[in-house]
Parts: C-alpha cells; sequence; structure tokens
C-alpha cells in the first residue's frame, strides 16, 4: 500500500544551479509535502558529472542520462574534442552515444533523457536535432530502458519517431499536442508530463486534456526550475520549486472532479509503470519522519 502523500516528480532538474543555494531545503521541503521521489534528467555530456555529484546525496532521486535537444552543438564540439578531429552529425552523435552506453553502464539509469525535438529553437539546426534524437532512440531500445522526451512545437515529430523506434515506452514531458497524438501515445506505452504550465487560467486546451484524457496516460512533473505555475508569479525567483508537484496534484483533482488521494494514487502508479526501474527507489526510500506519523 502507498502512504497518503507519495507523488512522484516525473522532471526535475534539481542538479540547475538556480538551486546551488538551496538545493537540500527545496527537497526536504518537497519531500515534506508529499513528493517521494523524483526522476532527474540529463541535459549534455559535460553536466553529467556535476548532475551525478550534485545529488549523490540526496535520497529518493533517480537519474536519467541523455542529451537534450537545445544542447546537441554544445555536445557534438563535445565529441568533437574527444575524438580530436572534426566530425559530422553522425559520427558526433556516434561518439556520444557511445559515450552514454559507457556512463549508464557505470551509473545506471531508469530512462534515458532529456532528448527530444524542439522546433521553438533555430540553432542547433533541425536537422542535427533529428540524427542526435534517432541516435538516442536506438541505443534506449538496445538498451531496453524508457525515454524521456522534450517535444516542443515538435509533438507528431517525436511521436512518429518514438512510434517507428518501437520502444517499451516513455513520457513526453510538458506534452502540449493534440487529443488524437495523445491517444495514440498512449495506445502505445507512453505517458503525458502535466506540470505548470496547465495551471494558467488561459491554457484552456491543457484544461481541456487534463480533464479528458485517460488517467492512466498523465504522469505530473515540475520541471524545476523551469515551467513556472501561475502562483510564482508572486515569488521573488519567480521560478517552479520541487513543492510545486503537489499543488499540481491538487489541481489536476479539481480539473477531473476527482479525490486528491486518487490522483495521487493513479499518477504515483503510471510513473511506476513506465520508469519501471522506480520501483526499486520507491519501495526501498524511507518516507521522511512527518509523513511516517501521519500513516
Ligand atoms: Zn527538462
Amino acid at each position: 500500500m502507498l502512504p497518503p502523500l507519495s507523488l512522484i516528480d516525473t522532471h526535475l532538474h534539481l542538479d540547475a544551479a538556480e538551486f546551488d543555494t538551496e538545493r537540500a531545503a527545496l527537497w526536504e521541503a518537497a519531500q515534506q509535502a508529499g513528493v517521494r521521489a523524483a526522476v532527474i534528467p540529463a541535459v549534455e555530456p559535460s553536466q553529467w558529472p556535476s548532475q551525478q555529484k550534485r545529488l549523490a546525496h540526496f535520497p529518493a532521486l533517480a537519474h536519467a542520462w541523455g542529451i537534450h535537444p537545445c544542447f546537441v552543438d554544445h555536445a557534438h564540439a563535445w565529441a568533437e574534442q574527444q575524438a580530436g578531429s572534426a566530425l559530422d552529425d553522425e559520427a558526433a552523435a556516434a561518439v556520444a552515444c557511445a559515450a552514454l552506453e559507457a556512463w549508464i553502464t557505470e551509473h545506471g539509469a531508469v530512462a534515458i533523457g532529456e532528448i527530444g525535438l524542439d522546433r521553438f529553437v533555430t540553432t542547433p539546426t533541425w536537422s542535427r536535432q533529428v540524427v542526435w534524437f534517432e541516435a538516442q532512440l536506438a541505443l534506449a531500445k538496445r538498451l531496453r530502458l524508457p525515454v524521456l522526451c522534450h517535444a516542443r512545437r515538435a509533438v507528431e515529430a517525436v511521436r512518429i519517431r518514438v512510434r517507428r523506434a518501437n520502444l517499451p515506452g516513455g513520457i513526453i514531458h510538458a506534452f502540449n499536442g493534440s487529443r488524437a497524438q495523445a491517444e495514440d501515445l498512449i495506445a502505445h506505452g507512453f505517458c503525458l508530463g502535466f506540470g505548470g504550465a496547465m495551471t494558467h487560467p488561459r491554457a484552456n486546451h491543457l484544461h481541456k486534456l487534463a480533464q479528458t484524457l485517460p488517467l492512466e496516460g498523465i504522469v505530473l512533473e515540475t520541471d524545476a526550475p523551469d515551467i513556472p505555475p501561475a502562483w510564482a508569479n508572486s515569488r521573488p525567483t519567480r521560478r517552479t520549486e520541487p513543492a510545486d508537484l503537489v499543488r499540481y496534484a491538487a489541481f489536476l483533482a479539481e480539473q477531473r472532479g476527482m479525490d486528491f488521494d486518487a490522483i495521487v494514487s493513479a499518477t504515483t502508479a503510471n510513473a511506476l509503470r513506465v520508469i519501471p526501474q522506480l520501483q526499486r527507489l520507491f519501495a526501498t526510500n524511507p518516507l521522511p519522519c512527518t509523513l511516517e506519523r501521519a500513516k
């Protein structure tokens, strides 16, 4: 049985430099509020060691490793430095994917991420993003790991590629596609990440999705410190904090006219299903003492 509050943040950049001075306090506050575990997606090879180091002593965090679409130019330069020569896109992605596989072998991973496509940015170029995304999808398939996908203004391009890659599943983070795309992804083992964006009063499309999509396809995420909720405007930092996840669960419950507890257990069960390796972490991580008392 799950304890009364056992949320999983499926997308949290707790290693971000913005959190340097209060990382421990923010995570403690999130745990006290009912966040039981979180998945930390990586950004690029030169950042993997700092993610590992900054979060080494935090309980209940699970790492995903990968190369974010907005950082594939950095990663390309990193790969050329490793190789000691200029490389085309395919060769650079191959160097980085070999490094990614070695890193995962050494450190473990619950998923490959954050990977994907971003049509909002003009650099890195679209064609380069596609090469890196497809190379990482192939690695995920070979290692039988789920993927955490970024799909900004690119849901269809991401959907086509994850479907073609025939993966065990994953999460489309910060989902903002159509209902038909959502249903297709859910039918093929994916969950869709909902967070701060849905809390804005004018986010009508996201409200409709949050209200009506099959509940088994929804997971919660903060993407902290990014994608601030409506209420972050009143904060001096204006950023998202890990404890915001609890309010996202309450928001989703209100949208669907459901009990808060039912949303907590359903979204947590979804996260554990789509990222199966979280089950081990979830089972062994002790609860913060105040939650133990509340049981
Ligand atoms: Zn992210």
